[in-house]
């Protein structure tokens, strides 16, 4: 799955948990949850692959400051902590670009590339209903929380 939406569900992780420490690990399990239902993948070649990824990654990072200037103060670090939690077990990625290896224990890595559920023909049928229901679900939290403030 792409790592922009593990970044949106973990903001939402973030803005319902009790905590930054709870959101971190209910964002890092939530990635593998994510892994292992239907997304896109499988590209046809490494530089589609590399495409895809340096895209995603930028679109992640500014998606993480954005949901973080988005949050309210008080969800702020639980906010980011989700996403980081839910972003981090895709970091074996660029470990393995930019040091050649992965940082995380290898069965760690192939347990996540064994729960993998991809195809190459899913990206507006899964990705972008899913970027879109994420985002929408994040935006909904932020301004019931809000009004909430408010009262
Ligand atoms: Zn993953």
């Amino acid at each position: 799955m792409l790592v922009t939406n593990h970044v949106l569900s973990g903001a939402i992780i973030g803005a319902t948990a009790r905590g930054p420490w709870a959101a971190f690990a209910t964002g890092f399990a939530s990635h593998l949850v994510l892994d292992a239902i239907p997304h896109w993948g499988r590209f046809e070649s490494h530089e589609h692959f590399m495409r895809v990824a340096v895209a995603d990654g930028l679109t992640g990072l500014a998606v993480m400051g954005a949901a973080t200037a988005a949050a309210r103060p008080a969800d702020r670090v639980a906010v980011f902590a989700g996403m980081a939690g839910a972003a981090f077990p895709d970091l074996n990625k660029p470990s393995k670009i930019f040091f050649g290896h992965s940082f995380f224990p290898r069965r760690f890595d192939e347990f996540h590339g064994r729960i993998q559920d991809e195809a190459p023909d899913r990206f507006r049928s899964h990705e972008l209903v899913a970027g879109a229901l994420f985002a929408a679900g994040f935006a909904g939290l932020v301004l019931a929380g809000r009004r909430r403030g408010r009262r």
